[in-house]
């Protein structure tokens, strides 16, 4: 079956309106081919003007809806994305190219995080807190924020929204969503399901959930408006410093999830079976482009040739091709873009002196479609490409004999996303997760830098941008903190015994 006759069965499974992704002005193309797949209209300012008004209306409404009643929406969206999971992480491979059981693992997430939201929804707890004035109580109150925007990217077209979207909703926020332009039959697929649970929930207002399709023209509108609390925005780190200025500039909320050049050590200890297996997922996994991808290894010299002739063979011998067709590891990477900038970053590491495996274009037979073939690149220094993120499947080796230099080197990126050591020694391991170790917002222990649960608090630092989303307490970046103070005596004593007698 031609790939834009099995979308447009799968969108009709879904739910999708044939009209939303037919005949627009925003042409869709599978990576797996390269052929167009789908024509989805763009929004224009107006458009986007008159859905913040819409949530704006719903927010009025929301906010006084009891949390645990907010929750029931998400429960029944979580019952509605299990029944559409097949179907949803099938659509996930076609319009972004994952392999199945990642794009299946990507609806999972979704509804793991439901999970997590409805539990959410009854602890949105704030502190009582001792006071210094007798007969006073001081309190912590969590409100709703308000209209929360979600701009997403291309390699995790379903899950970042359903990360922001379900926390955003049991704290009491309407969220508008603008994904990205390579992947937005899968946000109208997500619609489409949340529309179910709506439905059955009853008696949601008008506006509360959005979608807004476009290039980043259409985030900018969404970035500009001050009736947008907060913008939770994922993608290039290029992107996040235009946005965090502009929402800076009228003091709105920002979770910038940004780029990542994520590194993991290999120490002398390590387990070098595990260590292969788990570089290998970690670097090739997803062709590459998860913001977690591993791509920068420090590997000690008493080990170097016990993993690296180990893990050149698995680069030269990994599957790569059209997942659904064909079974293959590594799919395609998102556009002839990204295979440009691998191409153009494997150019520069050969020019420092960098010894490549791999890293060729693999044909499928489509001209449009842009496989490669994963690039292992054995870098003599620390220094030059190695030290911005390429969104492709480029894994640089270095080196080391010091820990505290590996340490050193893998902190001198820009970025700060996640990071990993591969050591049996606990001593080695508790360093790299110590205030002196790694400075990514994630660090791991014998596992690769990418695959976050979602009971943890996800994002990173530096020039990832500092947000947070998910689990742990990340809920609290969508609500306002009130602090209460009330008086139950007869009398007035003032803060740090003040006096002021009139
Ligand atoms: P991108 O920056 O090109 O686009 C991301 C989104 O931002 C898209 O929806 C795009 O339309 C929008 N956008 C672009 N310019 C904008 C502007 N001026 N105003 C408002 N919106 C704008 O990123 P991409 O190529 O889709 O994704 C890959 C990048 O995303 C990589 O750098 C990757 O590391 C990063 N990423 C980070 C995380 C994370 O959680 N830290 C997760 C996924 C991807």
């Amino acid at each position: 079956m031609q790939m834009a006759e099995e979308t447009t069965q799968l969108l009709s499974r879904l739910g999708v309106k044939e009209a939303s992704y037919t005949g627009g002005n925003l042409r869709v193309t599978s990576p797996l081919t390269g052929e167009e797949i789908a024509a989805v209209k763009s929004d224009s300012t107006e458009d986007v003007a008159a859905t913040i008004q819409q949530a704006k209306a719903a927010f009025a409404v929301w906010r006084s809806v009891p949390a645990p009643r907010r929750g029931e929406l998400v429960r029944l969206f979580g019952e509605e994305l299990r029944a559409a999971k097949d179907d949803l992480g099938r659509l996930v491979s076609i319009e972004v190219g994952k392999i199945p059981s990642e794009g299946a693992g990507e609806v999972q997430e979704m509804i793991d995080i439901c999970d997590f939201a409805v539990g959410l929804s009854r602890q949105l707890y704030g502190l009582t807190i001792a006071t210094e004035r007798p007969g006073h109580r001081m309190m912590e109150q969590w409100h709703p924020l308000g209209p929360v925007g979600v701009i997403s990217a291309f390699n995790f077209p379903v899950a970042v929204w359903s990360w922001n979207t379900t926390l955003a909703l049991v704290c009491g926020n309407p969220v508008i969503w603008k994904p990205s332009e390579k992947a937005p039959l899968t946000a109208l697929a997500c619609m489409a399901i949340m529309a179910r649970a709506l439905d059955r929930f009853g008696d949601s207002p008008e506006g509360l959930l959005s979608v807004i399709n476009g290039t980043g023209e259409v985030g900018a509108a969404l970035v500009e408006s001050p009736d947008i609390a907060l913008i939770s925005a994922t993608g290039s780190t290029r992107m996040g410093k235009i946005v965090g200025p502009k929402v800076a500039e009228r003091f709105g909320r920002v979770i910038l999830e940004l780029g990542g050049n994520n590194a993991g050590i290999v120490a002398p200890s390590a387990n070098i079976d595990l260590t292969l297996r788990a570089v290998a997922f970690g670097a090739m996994g997803t062709a590459g482009q998860r913001c977690t991808t591993l791509r920068r290894l420090f590997v000690h010299s008493s080990v170097y040739d016990k993993l690296v002739p180990g893990l050149k063979k698995a680069y030269q011998s990994v599957s790569v091709g059209n997942p659904l067709t064909s079974g293959a590891l590594v799919g395609p990477l998102i556009d002839k873009q990204a295979f440009d900038q691998m191409q153009t970053a494997l150019g520069a590491a050969k020019a420092a002196g960098g010894e490549i495996t791999g890293g060729e274009r693999v044909e499928d037979g489509h001209a449009n479609a842009y496989y490669a073939r994963p690039a292992l690149v054995e870098l003599p220094k620390h220094e030059g490409v190695v030290l911005q993120e390429t969104f492709a499947p480029i894994l640089y080796v270095v080196k080391y004999d010091d820990l505290e230099d590996a340490i050193a080197m893998h902190n001198e990126v820009g970025a700060g996303l996640s990071s990993c050591i591969f050591t049996l020694d606990i001593q080695e391991a508790e360093l790299f997760l110590s205030a002196a170790g790694s400075d990514c917002g994630i660090a791991n222990v014998n596992i690769a830098t990418s695959g976050a649960e979602i009971g943890g608090a996800f994002g990173g630092e530096k020039e990832t941008g500092g947000g947070r989303e998910s689990g742990s307490d990340a809920w609290k970046g969508y609500m306002r903190r009130a602090t209460n103070t009330v008086n139950y005596s007869k009398e007035l004593p003032l803060a740090q015994g003040v006096s002021f007698d009139i």
